[in-house]
């Protein structure tokens, strides 16, 4: 007999073999409007059964790669910074390892974490985000860690031209005002993707998907909702262009289960991760 243990579909192979780990950053402390994207990842395993591994999209198979799936941490309630703190450790574990890390969130801040993991190892790394949501304020009600500030707080870090955003249709002004000069920001859609991933080929790239850039008709399962978001297709499309590209970590964030009476959301975010971590191994 084994051991009662899920994983997300396909990723059963064990850390030292795995190229890429996948692991639960469960943390919306930040959450401004309807909270719980904490519950993602757990509840992304057990209805990632409803999924094959096998992508007909890319024509590859999630069991003829090594995937570890490293189950999900134990943050600190109550302490953004302690729980940054761990997932980063988590996630520099992983890095050091040589692998790359796929985090599900969560709410957008703790895209931070895992992102400046691989930042140390990969100082060159580029930065490509798909979002509803700028995520550019310099902070967001007094607060300089928020999942509406992720964004600005990895330009800190990377500065200019480093940073592609998809989708992105909710601003502030400012915020737009500084997507102009500092970043390369597509509004409403991801038609440029496939001229980015030409663009960025050779280079090391993290990529983070807040799913809300999808349409809430396809997406409702989410903390902040935006109405006029791009289709499944076309976010799977976009994704895709960047199988050609050196992707060392990514995350998924802002499913917010408890916000999707029907399971659509988990089944989409899902089969995004399964074509992500494809997109990854390909
Ligand atoms: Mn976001
Ligand atoms: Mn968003």
């Amino acid at each position: 007999m084994n051991k009662n243990i899920s994983t997300f579909i396909g990723c059963e192979s064990d850390f030292e073999d795995a190229s890429i780990v996948v692991y639960g950053a469960p943390f919306d402390g930040t959450t401004s409007f309807r909270p719980g994207t904490r519950f993602a990842p757990s509840i992304m395993r057990l209805e990632s059964y409803g999924l094959e591994t096998y992508s007909p999209y890319l024509d590859i198979d999630l069991e003829d790669y090594k995937v570890f799936d490293g189950g999900d941490l134990e943050l600190p309630f109550g302490n953004t910074e302690r729980a940054l703190e761990a997932i980063e450790s988590f996630a520099t574990e992983i890095v050091s390892a040589g692998k790359k890390p796929l985090m599900i969130g969560g709410e957008h801040l703790v895209t931070l974490s895992n992102f400046k993991a691989v930042h140390k190892e990969y100082p060159e790394v580029q930065v490509i985000h798909f979002d509803a949501h700028a995520d550019l304020r310099e902070d967001y009600m007094g607060e300089r860690l928020s999942h509406a500030t992720v964004m600005r707080r990895i330009w800190d870090i990377v500065g200019d031209d480093r940073i592609y955003q998809f989708g992105i249709r909710s601003f502030e002004k400012s915020e737009s005002d500084f997507s102009k000069i500092h970043t390369t920001t597509e509004k409403f859609t991801c038609e440029t993707a496939s001229a980015v991933a030409e663009k960025l080929k050779g280079k090391p790239v993290y990529v983070t998907i807040d799913l809300d850039v999808l349409d809430p008709s396809i997406f409702p399962g989410t903390g902040t909702i935006e109405p006029g978001g791009v289709t499944f297709k076309e976010l799977l499309a976009a994704v895709h262009n960047f199988k050609i590209l050196n992707i060392v970590g990514a995350d998924v964030v802002e499913l917010s289960p408890h916000n999707d009476a029907s399971g659509l959301s988990t089944a989409v975010a899902c089969k995004v991760l399964r074509e992500l971590l494809l997109t990854i191994l390909a």
